[in-house]
């Protein structure tokens, strides 16, 4: 039973586990011990074809089923999601360098995600709607897009995957997932195994283990997919859409990118409160998360006290082994991130921010770093940080705060403490951003509700019903029942 859970080196390409066709082969290195996980041959251009390919023959038949029988996997997935919670969060832990904490909480989520999308076949629906036309029936029929793309990074990989991959197969579609190349196992060939215990068909669901730099294009410019899903970076996320809508075939896209997520602390905020909570939305993931705060924004009245509290709970931080319950900082995933990070602190150093806690790196493990003083025009304000740096701001007041908050090209999560929870609502419906939470952190996710951003953070929404909507097309067919009458 174990060894189908660890032994990743092959891929499930149209239909079969096999070596993808490439020359070179990747390790897939344990991000804290330096361990090699599994070594993949990658898949080519010519593969990802053959999935894509052998993906819309599956999907004819899977879009037939009785939406029961499609929920019925999902179902089946679900227990199997319980049955190999350990085994999951393991490899959550040792590929994507996940604390134990972590790990779990996107195990959740990623569960989450499924559950919902068990009940997203009997939720699908189309419409009759009037017509001004005498004699015709209107029906608007729902139905899946045919093949979906799916593109997810490291950080999130089983969740970010998941939240598309789920919906799209519950409301018929066929699925090809090409996950980031530090994750291949958590971001797509785990999830395969698991779609495939709970009896998913084979073919409807290929995973491409190649470089996004290398197959990116191709995976986006194939004439099968109707949509590409795609999560990461605001660059890549621009030029896939460039491609899906420029190229021979156009798609649509939905594009899940950057943060830049500002935490308000207004001036009758609980700062205790705030600050335990800015630590969690800061640190969690060592701060790899799109919604983790970016910019912490304090009104004056109350920085002294805000950023006593935060560097005292900061420095009560476990930094080390991720696989460790009690660890709250584990690695960052790779050395060019790491070296970006100490980019980052230079550049604050040199802008003028104010060291208010100095972390320290060992091998890949990198200690937290606080900053104050900070101002907008700033890197650590202006750049996402994706790293357990945080920087804080003064505001004038709570106008200032605002204009602070929506002072970026960004839109995705955000929060605010106050101590008044109707001014605070107040003030979240005036912040330019798809998800806004009061007296919390901006780090929330849940499956029924809709995730998204504005902005620079992307197009779409996933989750519950917006994810009905985004996995599925409508057609409006009309029957004239009785002769219409033409003007000539
Ligand atoms: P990334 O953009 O570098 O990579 C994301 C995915 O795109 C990977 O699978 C990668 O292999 C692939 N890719 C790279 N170049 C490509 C190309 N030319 N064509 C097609 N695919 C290509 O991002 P990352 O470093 O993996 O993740 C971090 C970024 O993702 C951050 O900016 C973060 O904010 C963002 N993110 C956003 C969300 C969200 O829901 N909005 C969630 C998680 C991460």
């Amino acid at each position: 039973m174990a060894d189908r859970y660890q032994d990743f080196h092959l891929q499930p390409l149209a239909g079969e586990w096999c070596e993808g066709s490439g020359d070179t082969r990747r390790p897939v290195l344990d991000p804290y011990s330096g361990e090699e996980l599994v070594s993949i041959r990658l898949a080519t251009s010519e593969d990802l074809d053959k999935a894509y390919r052998e993906a819309e023959v599956a999907q004819q038949s899977w879009a037939e089923q009785a939406p029961s029988e499609r929920a019925a996997v999902l179902h089946k997935a679900v227990s199997i999601f319980d049955e190999r919670k350990e085994e999951i969060i393991d490899w959550l832990i040792r590929e994507s360098g996940s604390t134990r904490l972590k790990a779990m909480v996107e195990w959740g989520s990623a569960r989450a995600i499924t559950l919902e999308a068990a009940s997203m076949p009997a939720r699908a629906h189309g419409y009759t709607m009037a017509s001004d036309i005498p004699g015709k029936d209107n029906l608007v029929y729902r139905r899946p897009l045919g093949v979906v793309g799916v593109i997810s990074p490291w950080n999130f990989p089983l969740h970010l995957s998941q939240r598309s991959v789920a919906p799209s197969l519950a409301l018929g579609n066929a699925v090809v997932v090409k996950p980031a190349s530090d994750t291949p196992v958590t971001g797509g060939l785990l999830l395969a195994r698991i779609f495939e215990e709970a009896g998913l068909p084979a073919g409807l669901l290929s995973v491409v283990v190649g470089a996004g730099s290398e197959i990116g294009d191709d995976f986006v410019a194939h004439p099968t997919p109707a949509l590409i899903s795609f999560t990461g970076s605001t660059s890549v996320g621009k030029n896939i859409g460039r491609i899906a809508t420029s190229g021979r075939y156009i798609k649509k896209v939905a594009l899940e990118l950057g943060g830049n997520s500002p935490f308000v602390v207004l001036d009758d905020a609980d700062v205790e409160q705030a600050a335990k909570a800015a630590v969690f939305g800061k640190f969690l993931h060592q701060g790899q998360i799109c919604m983790a705060i970016n910019r912490i924004i304090v009104d004056q009245s109350r920085y002294e006290e805000f950023v006593e509290a935060f560097v005292a709970q900061v420095k009560t931080l476990r930094v080390g082994d991720p696989s460790d319950i009690e660890t709250a900082i584990g690695p960052i995933i790779n050395q060019s991130q790491l070296e970006g990070l100490q980019r980052k602190i230079a550049d604050a150093r040199s802008d003028g921010a104010t060291v208010l806690l100095e972390g320290e790196a060992n091998g890949q493990v990198f200690a937290p770093w606080v900053f104050g003083d900070v101002t907008p025009e700033m890197s650590l304000s202006a750049e996402e940080i994706f790293g357990p740096i945080a920087g804080i701001q003064k505001a004038r007041d709570e106008q200032h705060a605002l204009e602070l908050a929506n002072g970026t090209e960004f839109g995705l999560s955000s929060a605010l403490f106050s101590g008044d929870p109707e001014r605070g609502l107040r003030f979240a419906r005036k912040v330019q951003a798809g998800m806004t939470h009061v007296n919390d952190m901006p780090v929330n996710d849940e499956a029924a509700l809709p995730f998204g951003g504005e902005k620079n953070s992307g197009l779409g929404r996933f989750n519950g019903e917006w994810a009905i909507e985004e996995f599925t097309t409508v057609q409006w067919v009309s029957v004239q029942r009785e002769p219409r009458q033409y003007p000539f």
